[in-house]
């Protein structure tokens, strides 16, 4: 943990009071001070503690599990997670099911490829096959993910189709499918989305299953279209690949079955397998807050059995299964693995692609959401786990980073190609680059998602960024270089792979206010009493104190102040009171300039 704020300077205190004896138990995150009441001694002695660990924090700073261990072990103690702590970390890469008690379960499919090429189609078909085939019920109600079997075997179909969907439950942590059907029409062959498609599903290590659509319709080419996914390195098993091509139609519901049958075939090779017996975890396939019925999500359950009356985790919400619908409304108590099943009982709506697991009780819930929110609350930092361009190096060093992923877009495809082959033969014995995407047009929101899903970092040459990509970038702490000249890409990335890149910033000015009257706090020292001339001023900001040609400081502003009120930001024409970290010799006519560092490579 790194704390920016400096410790307050600390007297040599009281020596601490007794201590308490046996293990202490230690959420994933706490303050200094909780830290201090649960070892019974004081912040201060904290507080030292950690300055030699070289650790700065106030007494309200938040620390996390580890960095609080190492203080109670210092302490001669022993620490241990707390329950919520346990519990928080028994996420779901962490269930460690022994061998023995995993059994076979159905296969999670989801359709994607190029817009019209008849994804939904073919999703409605395969529903309907199961009426054809005379089951029970059959009129499946929507709620984002179906089963139907096959000579009963089953198979899970996700309902959402496309690649957009697919990354974006990846992007956050649910990696729900195990195959991945490639729709592509044999009249219409591999388009734009077909491309995309195809390297989402290979980022992703998913199997693929080509479906060659409407070949019912007379300018039907199939062979043109495996042609073409040759190109793309998806090369069929008819041309000596592995990658099972089936021609279906979703209009006339000819080789429907085939496809069904090729699915049974891969998952059989494949081996999907679950611990039916143990408490349940998965993700969200999709939620909405009903009229009547409340928050209702559709969960899938990756491992585990989930019942009626479990107490779950979603992301940031906490519930009590009230009860459970299949994908035809009847009610049931229990869902095995892969199953689908639509839920009630849930505090607020979840999001599509949030994982759920249960817990032992509502209260322990309960615990885990308030700390989960706590964390995020004090670290606030969690965009930056994402890998950059000045992180590279260091992540290659510490071992935890073994290839670099790129995805490039560009305005044509001559030099997207180019970028490619010359990144691509940048890779060193220690790391790979590896380009998992190139595409013409502007950086979108799917790019995103992808580097997102697949720790990359996209490299947009002569195009430009959508906005709402570039938001979706900015949140998710996704890196987008924006280049124009070929060596300066490959510059760029040559020398982050060797521990060389600097990132490089420039001042980029807010705004002034020039300073009209001083203010005597015995708290706060001299207060600017200042105008705002140009520009909007923020806390936080950095500050140059210009007294005529004269510049006496460059430091931070640490408050802004309205009459009495702390201030984020006052814009020209407002008058406020300036108070900056280190400097208070302020005299009227000073003038302050208000800058931040904006990263310009
Ligand atoms: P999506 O955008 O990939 O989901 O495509 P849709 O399922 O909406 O289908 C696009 C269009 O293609 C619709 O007009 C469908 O009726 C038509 N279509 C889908 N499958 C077939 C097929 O097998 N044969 C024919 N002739 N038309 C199809």
């Amino acid at each position: 943990m790194t704390a920016q704020s400096s410790a307050p300077r600390t007297r040599s205190g009281p020596k601490t009071a007794p201590r308490k004896s046996g293990p202490v138990e230690i959420p994933q995150v706490l303050t200094v001070k909780d830290l201090a009441d649960l070892t019974d001694t004081t912040p201060v002695e904290i507080i030292k503690r950690l300055m030699t660990n070289g650790i700065m924090a106030a007494q309200n700073q938040a620390i996390d599990f580890d960095t609080a261990a190492a203080v109670v072990t210092g302490m001669g103690m022993e620490p241990v997670p707390a329950e919520a702590a346990r519990e928080d970390k028994a996420d779901e890469d962490e269930f460690v099911d022994p061998p023995e008690s995993l059994v076979v379960r159905p296969p999670v499919v989801t359709v994607l490829g190029h817009v019209d090429h008849g994804k939904t189609s073919l999703l409605d078909a395969i529903r309907k096959s199961r009426v054809a085939a005379g089951e029970a019920g059959g009129i499946t109600q929507h709620i984002g993910a179906y089963q139907v079997s096959r000579n009963e075997k089953l198979i899970t179909f996700i309902d959402t189709p496309g690649h957009a969907a697919f990354t974006a439950m990846r992007a956050r942590g649910a990696q729900v499918t195990d195959i991945a059907i490639l729709v592509v029409a044999a009249d219409d062959g591999v388009m734009p989305q077909t491309i995309e498609a195809i390297n989402h599903v290979k980022a992703a290590e998913v199997p693929m299953i080509v479906a060659i659509n409407k070949i019912d319709l007379e300018q039907a080419n199939p062979d043109r279209v495996k042609t073409q996914l040759t190109e793309h390195s998806v090369v069929i098993e008819e041309y000596g690949g592995d990658v099972i091509a089936v021609p279906v139609s979703a209009q006339t519901g000819q080789g429907i079955e085939d496809l069904l049958e090729a699915i049974i075939l891969v998952s059989e090779v494949e081996e999907f397998k679950a611990n039916p017996n143990r408490e349940a975890n998965g993700a969200v396939i999709e939620a909405e807050l009903s009229p009547t019925r409340g928050a209702t999500a559709t969960f899938l359950v990756k491992g585990g059995t989930l019942r009626q009356g479990d107490a779950v985790v979603v992301g940031d919400i906490s519930g009590k299964i009230k009860a459970m619908f299949d994908d035809q409304g009847n009610r049931i108590r229990e869902a095995p693995p892969s199953a689908p099943v639509e839920l009630i009982g849930l505090n607020a709506v979840p999001e599509a692609g949030d994982k759920f697991r249960v817990v032992k009780d509502e209260k322990t819930a309960r615990q885990i959401v308030e700390t989960g929110r706590r964390q995020r609350e004090q670290t606030e930092q969690h965009a930056r786990t994402h890998v950059g361009l000045d992180t590279v190096y260091s992540e290659i060093a510490s071992g935890t980073l073994k290839e670099l992923v790129l995805i490039i877009k560009a305005d044509v495809q001559g030099s997207a190609e180019a970028l490619r082959s010359s990144l691509e033969q940048l890779s060193t014995s220690e790391v790979r680059v590896k380009v998992i995407h190139t595409a013409t047009g502007p950086v979108s929101d799917s790019d995103v998602m992808l580097a997102e899903a697949s720790n990359g970092i996209i490299i947009a040459f002569n195009t430009r960024v959508d906005p709402s990509a570039r938001k979706q970038a900015e949140t998710s702490g996704v890196e987008v270089r924006s280049y124009n000249i070929i060596y300066q890409a490959l510059e760029a990335i040559e020398q982050a792979l060797q521990g060389m890149y600097e990132p490089v910033y420039e001042p980029r000015v807010d705004g002034h206010a020039e300073v009209r009257q001083l203010f005597k706090s015995s708290r706060l020292g001299t207060i600017a009493g200042s105008y705002v001339t140009d520009g909007t001023i923020r806390r936080q900001a950095l500050v140059r104190v210009l007294r005529g040609k004269e510049e006496l400081a460059n430091t931070r502003c640490t408050g802004l102040k309205r009459f009495q009120d702390d201030v984020r930001e006052v814009q020209s024409g407002y008058e406020c009171g300036v108070t900056l970290d280190d400097f208070d010799k302020f005299e009227e006519g000073d003038i302050l300039e208000f800058y931040h560092q904006e990263r310009v490579n």
